[in-house]
């Protein structure tokens, strides 16, 4: 029987050098990726930009990955603005993101230089100001806004209606106070507009309403203030394949819809097309990820299912906890095999809904066998947690058959380090 084979390396093999449960993720891929982003979007289109949301997975590793493909960086806390630093990221080509960020991380975006902060809020537009000021400098911002779509997918990965906690909501009393207190800022430049509508979208529907509701922003702001739009920021969002039907689109499906209505819309309303950036998270890492489990335990519950235990689950992928997300998987022993057993596969936390995946049709998983879950690059590594005190599993890079260590495993030592 065949092992699973991913970007050229047998996946049995790397459970038993590098031990379960483990991250592996195929810089190959994401460079892929990465590729299509400057050729189909970058050079494809003048005067654009593109930033690795790099929430989905950040690591140095990724950091410098991104960094020599060109391509620039969202971070949205003083932690991951460290860690770009750290990995020699250039400072000029990240954006700050968030919609609760603490005047020590406003002040060090400033200390740092980042190349945009993203402004949320009142609140934090006029601690910007005062940090920007007081190190005499004028740092360039976006408004994060809310163009009041609603998207199809999770509750929780919608952003971008009205009713969120992200953005300024274009309510034009809302509106008018945010724009109007900015351009009298001295601290301050603001050079446009961000929307990013949710996460996982397969359609690009929700882009193009909230694109058409961001050209009628560029014009009111025109008229009302006289003000340029010289950037647009698009978000991310753009779905991928995690379970049956899921189709991941390319790159130009989303970016030649945007690019086609906001080129109509702006000449139009006779107002110049914007610098246009992208930011894509998902996307660019989640398929480039799988995670090995070993399987532990069987028990059959006759007549009504049987559970298949393995060694991780919720601290390192709380997502079918989160959403309600649904993944593929495969027994990498017997890759080839026939799946004929339906088992549901449970996560070792004490928790009735540590359930990684319901249901699924599996090569007769046995003890000592090594599970792999497909499409766990995103928002997995960059979301565990310790609960029960699991050490968070180590990440493999692989590359075209060469594999490394890129993120060592958490030791029990590891666990009580900060405790005094
Ligand atoms: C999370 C996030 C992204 C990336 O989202 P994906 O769905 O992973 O592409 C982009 N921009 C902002 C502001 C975000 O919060």
């Amino acid at each position: 029987m065949a092992h699973l084979q991913f970007d050229g390396c047998d996946a049995v093999a790397l459970a038993t050098e590098y031990g379960t449960p483990l991250y592996v993720v195929s810089e190959r891929m994401i460079r892929d990726r990465l590729r299509e982003i400057r050729k189909d979007f970058l050079d494809r289109y003048p005067n654009t930009g593109a930033l690795y949301a790099s929430k989905a997975l950040q690591t140095l590793d990724i950091c410098r990955i991104v960094a020599s493909e060109g391509i620039g960086l969202d971070v949205v806390s003083g932690g991951e603005l460290f860690a770009a630093a750290k990995a020699g990221f250039p400072m000029d080509k990240i954006y700050f993101h968030g919609n609760s960020k603490t005047e020590s991380e406003i002040r060090m975006a400033v200390e740092y230089g980042v190349g945009r902060v993203v402004v949320d809020n009142l609140h934090e537009l006029a601690i910007l100001d005062g940090a920007a000021r007081t190190l005499n400098r004028r740092v360039k911002i976006l408004f994060r806004v809310t163009p009041g779509v609603d998207t199809h997918t999770h509750e929780f990965m919608s952003t971008g209606k009205l009713d969120s906690k992200f953005g300024i909501p274009l309510d034009p009393r809302v509106r008018d106070e945010y724009v109007g207190a900015a351009l009298g800022m001295e601290g301050v430049e603001l050079l446009g507009f961000h929307f990013h509508v949710g996460s996982q979208l397969l359609s690009n529907e929700s882009h193009l309403k909230a694109i058409s509701i961001i050209c009628k922003l560029m014009v009111e702001v025109r008229d009302a203030y006289g003000m340029t739009t010289r950037e647009l920021n698009l978000g991310g969002g753009y779905g991928i394949h995690y379970q049956d039907d899921e189709q991941t689109r390319p790159l130009s499906y989303f970016v030649d819809a945007m690019m086609a209505n906001l080129g109509t819309a702006c000449s139009a309303a006779g107002v110049a097309m914007p610098r246009v950036v992208i930011e894509p998270g998902r996307w660019v890492v989640g398929e480039a990820g799988i995670t090995l489990y070993t399987i532990g335990s069987r028990k059959v519950i006759p007549d009504v299912r049987t559970y298949v235990g393995v060694d991780g689950g919720l601290p390192d992928n709380p997502r079918p906890a989160l959403y309600g997300a649904v993944y593929e998987a495969t027994v990498a022993d017997r890759d080839d095999g026939p799946r004929n057993e339906v088992v549901t596969v449970a996560g070792k936390c004490c928790e009735t809904g540590d359930i990684l995946i319901r249901d699924i049709a599996l090569q007769s998983p046995m003890p000592g066998d090594i599970l792999a879950v497909f499409t766990t690059g995103a928002y997995n590594h960059s979301m565990a947690s310790n609960y029960n005190r699991l050490a968070r599993p180590a990440m493999v890079l692989t590359n075209a058959g060469k594999h490394r260590l890129s993120v060592r495993r958490e030791t029990f030592e590891d666990l009580v380090a900060r405790e005094l």
